[in-house]
């Protein structure tokens, strides 16, 4: 099999709603993936921050062998015990008191935005609906989330957009302060954007907003499905600023590979979801909640987020190394394995260099070359991507 076979078959029968790389991936291990003609790629896209332990992890393929062995699904009419087992974990090391299962991030959006909506008309009344969010954030595709994202870009042609939401920049209190309205209940951001270019936020933004939050009795919505599960080098991103929200949103990595999604929040908040007013038929399934007490478990217990913050330092010294070399590097940003390289021109180019020379990157927002490898990578695999980008950025002096 070539992959130009697959490809083309690809292009004939699936919708085309993604610009794809040429090459079919048919194997991991680790920090490396092969292609169906047996080519190797060391991989810096994980997934888009699914893969975070690396692809096929030892201890979630076996959760999952063994699982699926006992049993693949039953309905929430009944009590699944890897679902209470990886709620137990996640109340555990995180603010939240209770944790809603479902299949995917813009899903956990959508619980999230349900139980603002829920907990603000038990609590005030109703007429306060509206949720404040961030300009270039990303929180999915389905309708409420896609109209909670800050990128007019992903509403064009699906209008109209749900109503209640509004956007402000990012680090600018005034602007939220101002957005705020009666109608208003919750304030919803990424700690770190990720799909708006590796966006950190000024050291104080997350505390102002929380003290917004309580001024205003507003919940603080806290979407980490890329920047959660260890990849930012704690845990959770907001640890770092030591500010907690009300809900918060989880996803990618959750499960090590196998699809999940879940809204954490408060008991107090947690209580405005009664039987009966949300549901997913898959939500906390055995296999993927099997899969995701394996992942977490593995996170915290391997070394997993020690090794993400020694391998950042390094991956960060290397390529400010670059950007004083090369003068159209404009900046390069992030906190763990989440880190943005910003180029004064689109980056495209780049990925497709270095796909050339077995290395998967991302790029987004144009002109941000984003990496975001499993977080088991090592300093001596951090140095063969910079020894490539090295070459690829001085064939264009
Ligand atoms: C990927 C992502 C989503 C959407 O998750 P899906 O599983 O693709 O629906 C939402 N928010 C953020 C921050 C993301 O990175």
């Amino acid at each position: 099999m070539k992959n130009e076979d697959v490809i083309k078959i690809s292009q004939e029968v699936l919708a085309q709603t993604y610009g794809r790389f040429p090459v079919v991936l048919v194997r991991g291990e680790g920090c490396k993936v092969w292609d169906v003609e047996g080519k190797e790629y060391l991989d810096f896209v994980a997934g888009i921050g699914v893969c975070n332990l690396g692809h096929c992890h030892p201890k979630v393929v076996q959760a999952i062998r063994e699982q699926a062995g006992k049993l693949l699904h039953v309905s929430n009419l009944y009590h699944i015990e890897p679902q209470v087992q990886l709620a137990q974990l996640l109340v555990k090391h995180s603010f939240a008191d209770r944790v809603f299962f479902c299949n995917s991030g813009t899903e956990a959006n959508e619980a999230a935005i349900k139980l603002a909506r829920k907990y603000s008309q038990d609590h005030f009344g109703p007429g306060r609906f509206e949720i404040i969010s961030l300009l270039k954030s990303f929180h999915g595709r389905t309708l409420g989330a896609l109209a909670a994202t800050g990128q007019e870009r992903f509403h064009k042609g699906f209008e109209p957009m749900l109503p209640g939401f509004k956007f402000v920049p990012q680090g600018d209190l005034a602007a939220m302060e101002a957005a705020i309205s009666p109608a208003t209940c919750a304030i919803m951001v990424e700690p770190i954007q990720a799909e708006g270019g590796v966006n950190l936020p000024d050291g104080g933004y997350l505390r102002a907003l929380r003290r917004l939050c309580e001024q205003k009795k507003l919940l603080l919505i806290y979407d980490e499905i890329q920047v959660g599960m260890g990849r930012t080098g704690k845990l959770f991103a907001y640890e770092h600023y030591g500010v907690p929200p009300d809900i918060m949103t989880m996803a990618k990595g959750l499960a090590g590979g196998v699809p999940i999604g879940a809204t954490l929040a408060t008991e107090e908040v947690a209580k405005s979801f009664t039987p009966g007013t949300h549901a997913a038929t898959f939500g906390g399934n055995p296999l993927s909640t099997a899969a995701g007490v394996a992942a977490l478990r593995a996170t915290i217990e391997d070394g997993i987020l020690e090794n993400c913050q020694r391998s950042s330092a390094h991956f960060m010294t290397r390529l400010e190394g670059l950007k004083k070399k090369y003068s159209f590097i404009k900046e390069v940003r992030g906190k763990g394995l989440m880190v943005g390289m910003e180029l004064d021109r689109e980056g495209k180019g780049v990925v497709m260099d270095c796909l050339k020379r077995g290395f998967l990157i991302n790029c987004t927002v144009e002109t941000v070359l984003r990496f975001i490898p499993p977080l088991v990578i090592t300093p001596p695999e951090i140095d063969r991507l910079v020894k490539a980008l090295d070459e690829i950025f001085s064939g264009w002096n």
